[in-house]
């Protein structure tokens, strides 16, 4: 059992251009501001790409689980770049292969059915958020 952190970072890639970024992104902010409001925060891909130190200290010091919207990995990778631990790495992808009656469309937002996969995804997570919190898996 490790220590418990206060917050759990949630990343999703930046996925300009592609539904399952576009999913990854709803499933952050579902998460962020409805089911753990509080416990999971977010930062911005891009401002650990360019080393900022309060981005850079928030997924060091903090457990991050990242959504990533294709096999690239940009998310997982970019945490990894500068020296954070991904605890648990997420392909958004998944979440429509287990719910195919889902099928997320759009890219600069996901649609209607999109964003009620958002929210079973971000259950999903939530669990791992929550174990997490709670110290475990560190
Ligand atoms: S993981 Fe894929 S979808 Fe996400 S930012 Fe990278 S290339 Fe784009």
């Amino acid at each position: 059992m490790g220590k418990k952190p206060k917050q759990v970072v949630v990343l999703p890639c930046s996925g300009i251009g592609k539904t399952f970024g576009a999913l990854a992104r709803e499933t952050a902010y579902e998460l962020v501001e409805r089911v753990r409001p509080g416990l999971a925060t977010l930062t911005c891909l891009p401002l650990l790409v360019i080393n900022d130190p309060e981005a850079v200290a928030l997924v060091t010091e903090n457990p991050v689980i990242t959504i990533d919207g294709c096999p690239k990995d940009c998310a997982k990778k970019s945490v990894e770049a500068v020296g954070g631990r991904v605890a648990k790495a997420y392909e958004a992808i998944k979440f429509y292969k287990e719910h195919k009656d889902l099928k997320p469309e759009g890219i600069a937002e996901v649609n209607d059915t999109g964003r009620k996969l958002a929210q079973v995804a971000a259950a999903e997570v939530a669990r791992e958020v929550d174990k997490l919190a709670a110290g475990e898996g560190e």
